[in-house]
């Protein structure tokens, strides 16, 4: 017997059919995975309080893995929860954290999907694995297939950046390049499930509700982290929203087994060149339209024009007093250098995106200075090392033994520094 339950993570009903999409006919919502937590509540309790030792497979106990005697493993999770001090004074606010998912082994919190997803299909001894992707979900699948040993197809579509295709090509995955949308890479990944034989791993809870489950751990490994003393704010980049759903979905688990006293106000961060969440809660919809025209963005991670998950991200965001913001690509950036010279994190536009509307939101004073803040860094920086490089001042040379050049160029650094 299965230990969980597909309901509606909005308003619980059950669902029947096991099929996609995982969505409820009742509201919309999208379906999760629900443990009956209340039957061995100790024991949740316990594995919750013992997590942050090897990473996401502590929590096996809270994870609808039924079948999988083996894990694919990379040792993702268990990612630090840094106390960002100097990036607080900036920002103007008494205390930041800032959860490091850029340390896992792909370089983002995708890898929390990939291992459940790639010990799912192994054990189910599923041929091949697919996805259309712009390049983290990608880069993370393929990193598990290796691992799995599985082969893994990767539908990439134009614009694509190719620091993410030459990863996946590096883990030995075989990319396929498109002269379509995102969405046509997707929908080809699930059309090959019939012509191919392979499992289609789109990373949301629409069409994988199980292996999306792996996100909730982040919560989890935050509770423990802070001593179950919960942030104000929990500040999320959004692209199709399985991320913000599931870290609320941990904190709900924690709420429920008395772990912690409060849900903190979650926000939706997003870049405004592709920002259909915000729009959507700004104009107070039940579910987000699609986003017209081309995403023109630098934050390409998040810029996904349908939000998959949209329906209930916006219960999450309304339930919990939160909201929703959106950041140019000029404050991305600009909060992208500050985390790296602040704070010493290299963190990709799409999850600078979380510091740069925690910014806009202390500006708007509806964040205010007393509140503990906490912004999710999703993704890994170092694959967008060009970027880093915009706005920089020029370098100065300096001629062969040209002791006082040397001199005039350290001063020149240390009087740009007071
Ligand atoms: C995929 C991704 C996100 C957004 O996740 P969703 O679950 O689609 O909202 C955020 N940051 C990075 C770096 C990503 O790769
Ligand atoms: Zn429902």
């Amino acid at each position: 017997m299965k230990k969980y339950q597909l309901v509606c993570s909005v308003c619980g009903k059950p669902f029947e059919d096991e099929a996609e999409p995982y969505v409820c006919p009742a509201c919309g919502g999208l379906m999760e995975p629900r443990i009956d937590l209340s039957a061995q509540a100790e024991h949740y309790r316990q594995v919750i309080r013992d997590g942050c030792q090897t990473g996401v497979w502590d929590y096996r106990d809270l994870l609808p893995v039924e079948g999988v005697d083996e894990a694919v493993t990379l040792g993702e999770g268990n990612t630090p929860l840094l106390s960002a001090d100097r990036l607080a004074k900036v920002i103007g606010v008494e205390s930041i954290f800032l959860k490091n998912e850029t340390v896992n082994p792909s370089g983002t919190y995708k890898d929390r999907f990939a291992t459940l997803a790639l010990s799912m299909e192994k054990a189910k001894k599923t041929p091949a694995v697919a996805l259309g992707s712009a390049g983290n979900a990608a880069a993370a699948m393929a990193a598990y297939s290796a691992k799995a040993g599985m082969p893994c197809f990767v539908l990439l579509p134009p614009g694509a950046v190719a620091e993410r295709g030459w990863q996946v090509r590096g883990y030995g995955a075989n990319l396929i390049r498109m002269e379509h949308t995102i969405d046509d890479c997707i929908s080809m990944a699930k059309q090959g499930e019939i012509l191919f034989g392979w499992k289609s791993l789109t990373t949301n809870m629409l069409t994988n509700p199980l292996p999306s489950d792996g996100y909730k751990t982040i919560g989890y490994e935050i509770g423990k982290q802070l001593d179950f003393q919960v942030p104000d704010w929990v500040i999320v980049p959004v692209g199709g929203a399985a991320l913000l759903n599931k870290i609320y979905k941990g904190f709900q688990d924690m709420l429920e087994l008395g772990l912690i006293n409060k849900i903190p106000r979650f926000v939706g961060a997003q870049a405004a060149g592709c920002a259909p969440l915000a729009d959507a809660f700004q104009k107070g919809l039940s579910k987000p339209e699609i986003w017209p025209g081309v995403p023109q963005t630098v934050a390409f991670a998040i810029a996904d024009v349908c939000v998959y998950d949209g329906v209930t991200a916006l219960d999450v965001l309304k339930k919990t007093g939160g909201g929703a913001e959106a950041a140019t690509d000029e404050e991305i950036l600009e909060a992208m250098h500050l985390i790296a010279s602040k704070e010493g994190v290299v963190a990709e536009p799409a999850s600078a995106c979380s510091v740069a509307c925690a910014r806009k939101l202390v500006q708007k004073g509806i964040i205010r200075t007393a509140d503990r803040v906490l912004c999710v860094l999703s993704g890994n920086g170092m694959r967008d090392l060009k970027l880093m490089e915009q706005g920089q001042k020029e370098v100065p040379f300096v001629k062969h033994r040209d002791v006082e050049g040397v001199k005039a160029a350290v001063n020149a650094y240390l009087e740009a520094r007071e």
